[in-house]
């Protein structure tokens, strides 16, 4: 072996061992999704404990009882009977106990563990909820709780917890259940033959009926653009930054199914579809980064190669000794 080599792969270990810093931070194996659970720990923090999220809460059913109220006033006898249409899971209940009991597992989302969650009953009413239903239900205006949770094993721990919640009308004839189809359209229509639905709230675009069911995120978005005059009107939305059909949404590959990606992949598709900005200077340190080591003394030997007018590979490493 000569000294060339030697001396490269001496610098080549001590560089290595103070902490790979050329070599990516994590393989594919070694990222988990107990990794990509620990992602949600400022939102799931953030709908927990924030002011702000209770602002969020309160301002939304302030804002749909106001248009309940309004259109019970201008009711005509004869007319449609009034209703609203909502989601329940981060509408009315909170489930952030679930998704924080997850924070430090390596459990995935599944339907036996989210059953057993629905079952047990202990969902909380997000601030402001009871008050705004029973309001409604004053009123004389029905309500109908149009949710994917479904009706084959969840319809009896989630009756159970919504009744002792203090919520209304709940019952068969209003809690319509995911039966066959996670597109709420089918539920909605039922709702709207009968019924003049004043708002429909939700915390994801797939409860309002803007069919946005399965669409990726540019679609999504125009949708919801094209109906900007009903937010705040007929439509009136929930925060929910932790989960819903905006994360799948995001991976754009044709026909691709984010839920059959690695946490990795996960992880780097949430991270390359944000808009980033780096200062000059971090993108000249980042792209000197990205360089291997090998390169980068490849470059300084053929740059002083041809400063002194040298044949290429003239140079040895401890030139620089
Ligand atoms: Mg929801």
């Amino acid at each position: 072996m000569n000294k060339h080599v030697s001396l490269k792969k001496a610098v080549l270990a001590g560089v290595f061992s103070m902490g790979l810093v050329f070599l990516p931070q994590t393989s594919e194996a070694a990222y988990t999704q107990e990794d990509l659970n620990a992602e949600m720990t400022m939102a799931v923090s953030w709908m927990q404990n924030s002011a702000e999220y209770r602002e969020l809460c309160y301002q939304a059913y302030n804002t749909a009882l106001a248009q309940v109220q309004r259109a019970a006033a201008a009711h005509k006898a004869g007319a449609k009977p009034l209703a609203i249409v909502l989601d329940a899971d981060e509408t009315v209940l909170d489930n952030s106990a679930y998704q924080a009991g997850r924070i430090g597992t390596n459990e995935d989302y599944n339907t036996k563990e989210w059953t057993k969650w629905c079952n047990a009953a202990e969902a909380l009413a997000m601030p402001g909820a009871t008050d705004y239903l029973q309001a409604v239900d004053r009123l004389g205006v029905s309500i109908f709780y149009v949710t994917n949770r479904r009706m084959d094993t969840q319809y009896d721990g989630t009756a159970k917890n919504m009744k002792e919640l203090g919520f209304p009308q709940v019952d068969k004839a209003h809690l319509l259940l995911k039966t066959t189809t996670s597109n709420k359209q089918p539920r909605f229509d039922e709702v709207a033959a009968k019924y003049d639905v004043v708002v429909y709230m939700g915390d994801n675009a797939g409860d309002l009926p803007i069919g946005t069911y399965g669409k990726k995120q540019a679609v999504r978005n125009a949708l919801v653009d094209a109906n900007k005059a009903k937010f705040g009107v007929q439509y009136i939305v929930l925060p929910n930054p932790v989960y819903g059909d905006w994360e799948p949404g995001l991976y754009n590959e044709l026909d691709g199914n984010y839920w059959a990606l690695t946490p990795k992949q996960k992880s780097e598709v949430r991270n390359k579809t944000m808009r980033k900005w780096l200062s000059k200077e971090a993108r000249e340190a980042k792209a000197i980064g990205h360089k291997t080591l090998i390169q980068q003394i490849d470059d300084e030997n053929a740059a002083i190669e041809k400063k002194y007018g040298l044949p290429a590979g003239a140079i040895h490493d401890d030139i620089r000794n």
